[in-house]
C-alpha cells in the first residue's frame, strides 16, 4: 500500500505527540477551537453578571471550564489585538496602533510566524473563519482581482469571511484569494456604497443603499448563521486530523444586524439581541463538536478582540440598563480597562477544572507560546517574542502570577500603559480612545473624548478632564477595579518604576 507523503509526516508528527503527550496521559494532540468575538465587553455575558442578556451557551461553557476574570486584549483596538492573537508579538513594535481599512495591505509580514504557523508544524489543519481586518495584499488591496498574500499566506489552510466588518465597504465575503461571486463585469468599487450610508442612531444600524455585483450575496442579516454553518461543517470535515479553528465572529461589533429570529429577544435592544445571536453560534459550535463526539478532546477558548462600546449604537443598551463593560471603566479604545479587559473562557474536559475561575493576569497575545506548548513545538527566538505560555493558568492552578507584567495599547500611541501585579500605569491623560466633539460621537482624530457614558472619576467630570488632574494616571486595581481614583500622587515612586519599564519594553522595535 502507498501512503501519501503528507500522511507519512502526519504519522511521524502524530507519534512524537503521543510521546510529548503521553507523559500527561493524554492521547490524540487537541483540536484547538478559538472563537473570538468582536467588541464584546467585559459585562456582556450573563455568566459575567448580565442581566438584560441571556447567554445560556456560554454560560454553560464556563460551567464546563474556566472563567478568567483578569484576562486582556494586547490593544483595546481590532486591528492591533488581532495582529497581537496571531502573531504574539506586540502590535506596537511594529508601530500598529489604529484600525486598518479596505485600502490596506496585509499587516502581518508573511515571514512571520504565526499562531497557524505553529499548528500547521505540528501537524494540523487550519482555517480562519470570520472577520479577518489585518488587509489583504503588499500595497492596496485589488478588490477584483487576487487577494494576496492574506490568512491562506500565514498559515490557514482556508479562510471565509469578511475584509473588516459590515461598517465597512465592501460589504462582501472573501474566501480564500477571491471576493465571492466576483463578477468582473460588474466590479466592485471601493467606498461606491458607502456614500449613501446614513447611520441609524437607536439601532446602530447603517443603513445602505444601492449595492451591486457581489455586494447583492451579502446580506447583514445573514451573516452570524452564514459564519456558524461554515464553522461547523468545517468542523465536521476535519474531525479524522487534528485541526485547529480560529473563528473571529462579526457580532458584536455595530452594526448591530442578528438574524431576525433574534430580533426583540434581549432587554438590551439590537445590542442585546446580537449577543444573543452570538450566544447561539457558540451554542453551533458547542453542539457540532458534542455530535462529532470531539468535545473531550477539543480546547475551547471563547474571547473578545477589545472591550465593549458604549458610543453609536450602544447606547440604546446602555440606557437600557445594559452595561457593556460591567463595572469596569472607559471602553473600546480605551486604556481604561473597559477598553481592554473582556471574557475570557476556556474548555477542555478532564484538563480544566470544571466551574473553575482564575484571577491569573492573561492575554490573547499569549495564544502562540501556549498552543506551542500544548502541541510540542519549540519557538525561535523571533516567534511570540511578547508571548508567555498561560497553559498551566488554563490546565493548572499556579500559586504565583504567569505574567508580571503586560504592556495595553490604546488608540493613541500616548497611552501605552502597563500593567504589573495589582498596579495599572497610564502614561497620559483621560482614556486615549475616541475623541469626540458631541456626546456619544464616534470620532478617530481631534481633542480627547467626551463621552457618551459621561465618565466621572477623580480625574473626569461627566467625560471632560478635571483642570487639576495629574499629567499621568495610576490605579490599584484590586481596591478599586472601576478606577475611581488615580493614586499617582500618594504613590509616585510606583507609578516612575513604572514608567522606567514601560519605556525599556517599547523600546525593542520589531519587524512585521
Ligand atoms: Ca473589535
Amino acid at each position: 500500500m502507498k501512503i501519501p507523503f503528507k500522511t507519512l509526516i502526519f504519522l511521524s508528527l502524530f507519534t512524537l505527540h503521543n510521546s510529548h503527550f503521553s507523559a500527561t496521559g493524554t492521547s490524540p494532540p487537541p483540536n484547538v477551537v478559538v472563537i473570538f468575538a468582536d467588541d464584546l465587553g467585559y459585562g456582556d455575558l450573563s455568566c459575567y453578571g448580565a442581566t438584560k442578556v441571556k447567554t445560556p451557551n456560554i454560560d454553560q461553557l464556563a460551567s464546563q471550564g474556566r472563567r478568567f476574570t483578569d484576562a486582556h486584549a494586547t490593544s483595546a483596538v481590532c486591528t492591533p489585538s488581532r495582529y497581537a492573537l496571531l502573531t504574539g508579538q506586540y502590535p506596537f513594535r511594529v508601530d500598529l496602533w489604529p484600525p486598518v481599512f479596505l485600502k490596506t495591505g496585509l499587516v502581518v509580514d508573511p515571514n512571520r510566524t504565526t499562531v497557524a504557523d505553529i499548528m500547521k508544524r505540528a501537524g494540523y489543519d487550519t482555517a480562519c473563519i470570520g472577520k479577518w481586518h489585518l488587509g489583504f495584499g503588499t500595497d492596496t488591496p485589488n478588490w477584483n482581482g487576487e487577494l494576496k498574500p492574506g490568512p491562506l499566506e500565514l498559515g490557514f489552510d482556508s479562510y471565509f469571511g469578511m475584509p473588516v466588518v459590515n461598517s465597512h465597504p465592501p460589504f462582501v465575503y472573501v474566501e480564500n484569494h477571491h471576493v465571492v461571486g466576483l463578477d468582473p463585469n460588474d466590479p466592485l468599487v471601493y467606498d461606491q456604497v458607502a456614500e449613501t450610508r446614513i447611520f441609524d442612531e437607536k439601532m446602530g444600524i447603517d443603513q445602505i443603499g444601492g449595492g451591486k455585483a457581489a455586494h447583492g450575496l451579502y446580506d447583514d442579516e445573514y451573516v452570524g448563521t452564514t459564519l456558524a454553518n461554515r464553522s461547523t461543517d468545517w468542523i465536521r470535515g476535519h474531525k479524522d486530523n487534528p485541526f485547529f479553528l480560529y473563528f473571529a465572529t462579526t457580532n458584536i461589533h455595530h452594526p448591530f444586524t442578528p438574524h431576525p429570529r433574534f430580533q426583540g429577544t434581549s432587554q438590551a435592544g439590537r445590542y442585546g439581541d446580537f449577543i444573543h445571536e452570538l450566544d447561539w453560534i457558540v451554542g453551533e459550535v458547542m453542539n457540532t463538536l458534542e455530535e462529532e463526539g470531539l468535545v473531550e478532546n477539543t480546547l475551547l477558548i471563547f474571547t473578545s478582540d477589545n472591550g465593549g462600546m458604549i458610543n453609536r449604537g450602544g447606547q440604546e443598551a446602555w440606557k437600557l440598563g445594559h452595561n457593556q463593560n460591567g463595572e469596569l471603566f472607559g471602553f473600546k479604545f480605551d486604556a481604561w480597562e473597559g477598553g481592554h479587559r473582556v471574557p475570557f473562557i476556556a474548555r477542555w474536559p478532564g484538563k480544566i477544572t470544571t466551574g473553575s475561575t482564575s484571577d491569573q493576569l492573561v492575554s490573547n497575545i499569549d495564544l502562540i507560546a501556549t498552543l506551542a506548548a500544548l502541541v510540542g513545538e519549540n519557538l525561535e527566538k523571533d516567534e511570540g517574542p511578547d508571548s508567555f505560555n498561560i497553559l498551566s493558568a488554563l490546565t493548572g492552578k499556579p500559586t504565583e502570577p504567569i505574567r508580571d507584567h503586560l504592556a495595553l495599547a490604546a488608540f493613541r500611541k500616548t497611552h501605552l500603559s502597563l500593567r504589573e501585579g495589582d498596579w495599572m500605569y497610564i502614561p497620559n491623560q483621560a482614556g486615549g480612545g475616541f475623541s469626540a466633539k458631541n456626546v456619544g460621537d464616534h470620532g478617530f482624530g481631534g481633542p480627547p473624548a467626551i463621552h457618551f457614558a459621561g465618565e466621572t472619576n477623580s480625574d473626569m467630570a461627566d467625560g471632560a478632564l478635571k483642570l487639576d488632574a495629574p499629567k499621568e494616571q495610576l490605579y490599584n486595581l484590586r481596591t478599586d477595579l472601576s478606577q475611581s481614583t488615580n493614586v499617582i500622587r500618594e504613590h509616585p515612586e510606583i507609578a516612575q518604576a513604572m514608567k522606567k519599564r514601560l519605556a525599556e519594553i517599547r523600546a525593542a522595535k520589531g519587524t512585521r
